[in-house]
């Protein structure tokens, strides 16, 4: 089993770039904000659990978000390659990945630190338009879609996610700083850390990710 981490603040293109890697590499996206959004959406245990937290803008506690990393890679085969998306987010998060890897002879191979200057990502997180159906995101100004509203790729309806308003998204700027910056230097004290100028286009970005990822 081989993983890599997408860490970036919120509106530094975590999702967009994970979909280009994806489209070159095959590996399997996990995003713990999709699978969260997907269980409130269900009204499962953990959906209810999470709610709350998701609405302020805080994160939800490490024990939901660790199990259901654990049974997702529970699911899957050895030899797959994931690639994760706003997890970690926490000290407690990224030791308890080092163990979940460990136990399962896995490698993290890259941890890709997405640089993008506050004002970007505020302006990206207002403008972002999000698909139901399948999560897809939009830009009202830089990935406007065909038909307003609706998702090119399967048709769905857009939304503005509740979290993605401007009190919410300054919390979860915050909370990016103070809860999950440090591992920035704890992946870069690893030797695995590669910092990527998040202002760039998303070919700019994936490619030097995908380039990154083959060198190794
Ligand atoms: P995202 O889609 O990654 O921006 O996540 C949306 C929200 O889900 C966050 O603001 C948190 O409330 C929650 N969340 C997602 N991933 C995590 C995580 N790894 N740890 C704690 N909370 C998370």
């Amino acid at each position: 089993m081989k993983a890599i981490i997408l860490i970036g603040a919120p509106g530094s293109g975590k999702g967009t770039t994970a979909e280009g890697i994806k489209a070159a590499t095959g590996y399997i996206h996990v995003a713990t904000g999709d699978m969260l959004r997907e269980a409130v959406a269900r009204g499962s245990s953990v959906g209810k659990a999470a709610e709350s937290y998701m609405k302020q803008g805080t994160l939800v506690p490490d024990e939901v978000i660790i199990e259901l990393v654990e049974e997702r890679l529970d699911e899957g085969a050895p030899a797959d390659c994931y690639m994760f998306d706003g997890f970690p987010r926490t000290q407690r998060q990224a030791e308890l990945l080092d163990s979940s890897l460990e136990k399962r002879s896995g490698e993290l191979a890259n941890v890709f630190y997405l640089d993008a200057p506050r004002e970007l990502v505020i302006s990206r997180l207002t403008g972002r338009r999000t698909c139901r159906e399948c999560g897809t995101i939009f830009h009202v100004v830089n990935i406007p879609p065909k038909k307003e509203g609706i998702c090119d790729l399967c048709g769905g309806e857009l939304y503005v996610r509740p979290d993605d308003k401007e009190d919410t998204i300054i919390r979860r700027l915050e909370v990016f700083h103070s809860q999950t910056g440090g591992l920035i230097s704890y992946y870069e004290a690893k030797g695995v850390l590669a910092r990527i100028d998040a202002a760039q286009p998303k070919e700019e970005i994936v490619g030097q990710a995908v380039s990154l990822m083959r060198a190794r």
